[in-house]
């Protein structure tokens, strides 16, 4: 078709958006998007592929995924007044919460922080505004309930630890702008298995509090599992514009098994929490490097002025793929962040970095 058929085909915040590019990762040791870097144990592999034998998968799946939600319930101690929504990983919750909203909303969110809240604001026309964090990555407090004052945002998303900063922002500043919010506040707890710190506990404190969730940094991310839990006269109305069968069966029955059987997802976290404190210590060791703190499967750092680049690069050309985050800009200009692996695989990086840090000009 020719082009300016198509740009009447579709809205002008479509054509204006660049899809997400995910990096190509083939031959590269992946520490780039927070997965647990852990496989299976060969019993507890032979037992769940034994248990996916009873999985129906000529019947369409349990639309609701009554049966998983009482098992998350359970492992996130979600309390009974909470409603759940599934969603086919978060990303998907974001989507069904902002397409339920009006089309005049605003959504706001810090920045710099998880991009799918703008990218899929933008993509469905609605108005989005970030709030600048502050120069150390906490929140902006006055900054954010000015904001809020200003374009009386339908919901606020607030990645809880942040990514990709990857602190913990003050727990009382976030229920300060939770009181302060006229429409929903999103506690997005995707990094909580490395977080000593969650709003679980305060569901039911707050009409307009959801915490959102997901397995994929728990070790699951190809299995796409997200939830959210918060007042059932909310979840309600989001439940209507999702998608009947969004949980494919094989999902509910892994994400089941693997929460009954779920020592080992434990123990790989704990193994990720230890590389964590190692990594820092030795990025900390490099004079020229500012390490940021970290409660998530990753660690933000700050490379020389004009060097993250060609740093990135050293360490692609040696095998390692990181994340770039300079391009940003902002604050994060000179900043790349890398996701905790195995113990290997983190020597791997730290060796590769030296030598790239060695191949800076002086
Ligand atoms: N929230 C945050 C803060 C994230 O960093 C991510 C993934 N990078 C997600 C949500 C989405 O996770 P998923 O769709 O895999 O559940």
């Amino acid at each position: 078709m020719p082009n300016h058929a198509l740009t009447k085909l579709f809205r002008p915040e479509v054509l204006a958006m660049s899809a997400y590019h995910v990096a190509d990762a083939r031959n590269l040791i992946k520490l780039d998007a927070m997965e647990n870097p852990y496989t299976w144990p060969e019993d507890i592999q032979q037992r769940w592929l034994e248990s996916l034998k009873a999985c129906p998968i000529n019947r369409y799946p349990d639309p609701t995924g009554s049966a998983l939600c009482e098992q998350l319930r359970r492992a996130n101690a979600i309390p009974d007044h909470a409603a759940l929504l599934l969603g086919n990983g978060s990303d998907e919750i974001i989507q069904i919460l902002l397409m339920a909203l009006s089309a005049d909303a605003t959504v706001l969110a810090p920045e710099p922080g998880f991009v799918m809240y703008r990218q899929i604001a933008r993509s469905l026309g609605l108005n989005y505004v970030g709030v600048p964090l502050a120069t150390d990555f906490a929140l902006d407090l006055s900054a954010m309930l000015a904001a809020i004052a200003d374009n009386r945002p339908a919901a606020i998303f607030i990645a809880y630890p942040n990514n990709p900063t990857g602190n913990l922002f003050d727990a009382q500043a976030i229920k300060t702008i939770i009181a302060a919010a006229p429409g929903l506040v999103v506690v997005d707890e995707a990094y909580a298995p490395f977080a000593d710190a969650s709003f679980v506990g305060e569901l039911g404190n707050y009409p307009n509090l959801l915490v959102m969730r997901t397995v994929s940094k728990l070790g699951l991310a190809g299995l796409r599992l997200g939830y959210l839990a918060g007042p059932a006269e909310i979840v309600a109305e989001l439940d209507k514009v999702r998608l009947p069968y969004n949980i494919n069966s094989l999902t509910q029955a892994t994400v089941g098994f693997a929460l009954e059987h779920g020592d080992f997802l434990a123990q790989q976290t704990q193994a990720i929490r230890a590389e964590r404190t190692a990594m820092a210590k030795a990025l900390k060791a490099w004079p020229t490097l500012t390490v940021y703190p970290s409660s998530a499967n990753f660690i933000l750092f700050r490379t020389p002025a004009g060097t993250a680049d060609q740093l990135f690069a050293g360490l692609k050309a040696r095998g390692i793929l990181i994340k770039n985050l300079s391009g940003q800009g902002g604050v994060l200009s000179d900043c790349l962040r890398v996701t905790i692996g195995k113990p290997e695989e983190n020597q791997s990086f730290l060796n590769a970095l030296a030598a790239a840090l060695a191949e800076l000009p002086r």
